[in-house]
């Protein structure tokens, strides 16, 4: 046996006290658990409803562009009605006939602001040709413990799941002796997410109007739960808490025209071409959010010793996350050329002016504009103009709330399933909810998928697993009852 001389022991004892600070980050508010002295399972013939919601969903045929989201909006309705669940349409400015619609759950008494339940009904488009044989992207087919179609997971299984848990919460709150609901609950499908959000963009600007109140806490898209995403074997319930921002860029660089056998150095489309390339080899520095750092330090024990111990303190975590394109996106700025033009119909003319669009994303906590003038460094062509097309700053919501706090109760299927908050590459509908400080806007989507699953977003075979859509219906109702529910208050006769 070794001997432990005290200085040793010293050493020890110091790293065996840090590593256990290193375990703690901040805490998260727990609410009441409400669900559990509930018997909140969905039976079978609500499992049947749901999953013939979505059916019915993908069936009605919402591909952006055109939307046509009044289809999706009428089987919604439809199955509001049903449950005897009041809304109301209406429309953006713009979208005339693309109408955004809205279910209403109303309080018994408002002791807390509104919650809502947001999705989005336009899905992308799909080519038929490409799916697999006899799968049709609006069949809404039921085929090995499948539902498959365009929309299944991006984001029509969320919107039944969303529907359905407002019947859920109707029967068990509203219509129950011993629970009542304290906030308002309001579920909200919009059009136009996968264009410019317009929909939502308009219900964001109208929300003390609609709601009668700014909602403190919004579920959207944007996460999901991911087996084996960072580590092997662990799964992770991803929700988005942050998003990053779009800056649209378009270079422009001038020079000398002239014959183009006359081959020297200096025009625009070779300037062009060499300040690219320099701003993909020098790209913008990896800058860890606050979120980032609390996914590592969750996800880090599943590593077992001793990369958690490094992987729990973001130490020597800068390689792996360049290099993977998902997490490389949520840690650094980027851009990337989406459109190149110089030049005419004569090969023989050299081009007297060469332009790039650069579709830029900006991380959440940083100004766009600050972007844009360190990628004028980087390019660091002479005489070069930079117009920005749009932009729009990234956004991001705390995670210490009770609202992740019913995450954290409900998402896991055991102590091996953790929930961390992430940065999303991308924007959705929650940037605009963010914008006008909602506190608490979240994206999750309740169901556990694999990389290939994941795949099938805006991709070929898009599909949920059935027993995936009915566990996520059981873990969104539990998750509303925390938040949005409590006890009636007992008499005496
Ligand atoms: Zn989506």
């Amino acid at each position: 046996m070794m001997k432990t001389n005290r200085r040793q022991f010293a050493a020890i004892l110091a790293l065996s006290v840090s590593m256990a600070c290193a375990t703690t980050g901040p805490s998260v508010p727990v609410p009441p658990n409400i669900a559990d002295g509930l018997n909140l399972e969905p039976h079978s013939a609500d499992q049947r409803a749901l999953s013939e919601l979505l059916i019915q969903l993908i069936q009605a045929d919402t591909s952006n562009p055109p939307g046509n989201e009044g289809a999706a909006v009428a089987v919604l309705a439809a199955f509001f009605k049903a449950h005897d669940i009041p809304t109301k349409t209406i429309s953006a400015p713009g979208l005339e006939d693309r109408p955004i619609l809205i279910a209403h759950l109303k309080a018994a008494r408002r002791f807390k602001k509104p919650m809502v339940l947001l999705g989005h009904t336009d899905v992308v488009p799909a080519d038929a040709k490409a799916w697999k044989n006899g799968i049709k992207p609006f069949g809404g087919r039921q085929q090995d413990g499948y539902i498959w179609g365009r929309g299944a997971l991006d984001m029509k299984g969320m919107l039944a799941v969303e529907a359905m848990s407002l019947v859920l919460i109707k029967r068990h709150f509203m219509d129950s002796k011993s629970h009542k609901l304290e906030r308002d609950l309001f579920f909200v499908a919009t059009p136009d997410e996968e264009d410019q959000g317009l929909g939502a963009q308009y219900v964001a600007d109208n929300m003390e109007k609609l709601f009668g109140d700014r909602p403190e806490m919004i579920i959207n898209e944007g996460g999901i739960g991911l087996r084996n995403l960072i580590i092997p074997g662990q799964d992770l319930w991803a929700v988005s808490v942050a998003e990053r921002g779009n800056v649209w860029v378009e270079v422009t660089v001038k020079g000398d025209t002239g014959h183009g056998s006359q081959a020297w150095g200096g025009f625009a489309s070779q300037r062009l071409i060499e300040g690219l390339t320099r701003l993909r080899e020098s790209p913008f520095p990896i800058r860890l959010n606050p979120a980032t750092l609390e996914m590592l330090r969750r996800a880090a024990p599943a590593a077992g010793l001793p990369k958690s111990f490094f992987m729990s303190r973001a130490m020597f975590v800068k390689g792996a996350l360049s290099s993977q394109p998902a997490t490389n996106a949520s840690v650094r700025n980027t851009c990337i050329e989406t459109a190149l033009q110089a030049g005419g119909p004569r090969p023989n003319v050299i081009p007297p002016k060469a332009t790039a669009m650069l579709d830029c994303r900006v991380l959440p906590d940083e100004d766009p504009q600050t972007m844009v003038e360190a990628l004028r460094v980087r390019l660091a062509i002479e005489g070069v103009e930079l117009k920005v097309r749009s932009m729009r700053p990234g956004s991001q919501s705390v995670w210490t709330s009770p609202l992740f706090g019913a995450f954290e109760r409900h998402l896991p299927a055991d102590g091996k399933q953790v929930v961390v908050p992430v940065v999303s590459p991308g924007s959705t509908d929650s940037a605009w909810f963010r914008g006008k400080d909602v506190p608490y806007v979240y994206g999750i989507l309740p169901f556990m998928i694999d990389v290939q699953e994941l795949k099938t977003i805006h991709g070929l075979n898009e599909r949920i697993a059935e027993s995936e859509l009915h566990a996520g219906l059981g873990r969104m109702v539990r998750i509303i009852a925390d938040v949005a529910g409590t006890l009636r208050p007992k008499f005496k006769d």
